[in-house]
């Protein structure tokens, strides 16, 4: 198993790879999603929360009121130290059993959005980091998500910048282009550097004796 870490800022075009390398069977563990599975209703997670919030944080329909609880964790660090210790361990705990399921012959990547911030690049064999100007990704967070420009820049300054995530990029795909160059980057990325491995692997030759190759830069390969 290849164990591959893709991440980039919000609106970089994250999804869109991770979209391109599923359609070569890659097995795609998503991170932002699992940390919703694991507080959806009748779930352990979101009743420890309630345990700790109270239900003011719970909706009509008793589900996660994210806004509420934003609210709540948001000034308040211990707060939100309180509900990482209950949402991580049970979003660590789904991502290894999506890991022991996933097929020993395969590529996993694990679609990370804050990657670098938590320190997880060891983690993997390779890193592919999706990079785009800071103007780019408010453009297209306001323009294809519809998203309020303050709040996209908040959340873009809330994150590691490009320049840190260069620090632990082993693939840099640069997102400036049109969504074609980026899934051609992605096509490109595939057949030079993946696909020879899952070869490798299918020959038996594990990773231990072919090493991972190095930093590379896969700048609008188009
Ligand atoms: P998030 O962190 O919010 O999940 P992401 O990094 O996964 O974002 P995507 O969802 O892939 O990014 O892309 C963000 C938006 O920008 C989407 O609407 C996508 O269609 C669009 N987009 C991505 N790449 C390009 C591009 N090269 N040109 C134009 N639009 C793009």
């Amino acid at each position: 198993m290849l164990r591959v870490g893709l991440s980039g800022g919000i609106g970089s075009g994250k999804s869109t790879v991770a979209r391109a390398l599923a359609d070569h069977g890659a097995v795609i563990i998503d991170a932002d999603r699992l940390a919703r599975e694991v507080v959806e209703p009748g779930t352990a997670g979101l009743e420890a929360i309630r345990e700790r919030f109270g239900s003011g944080i719970l909706t009509s329909d008793g589900a996660l009121d994210r806004p509420a609880l934003g609210r709540v964790v948001f000034a308040d660090t211990a707060a939100r130290g309180d509900l990482e210790r209950i949402t991580h361990p049970l979003i660590a705990a789904r991502t290894k059993e999506l890991i022991d399921a996933a097929p020993p012959m395969s590529i996993v990547v694990h679609d990370v959005p804050l990657l670098v911030e938590v320190g997880y690049a060891p983690r993997y064999h390779l890193v592919i980091i999706v990079g785009a100007s800071r103007e780019t990704r408010l453009e297209r967070l306001v323009t294809h998500r519809g998203m309020d420009r303050a709040d996209a820049e908040q959340r873009i300054d809330a994150q590691a910048s490009d320049e840190q995530r260069r620090a632990v990029a082993d693939v840099w795909l640069h997102n400036q282009g049109s969504v074609d160059e980026l899934r051609a980057a992605t096509e490109t990325l595939y057949a030079e550097r993946l696909a020879p491995f899952l070869a490798n692997l299918e020959q038996g030759v594990g990773l231990e004796t072919h090493e991972v190759p190095g930093p590379v830069e896969v700048e609008r390969l188009t």
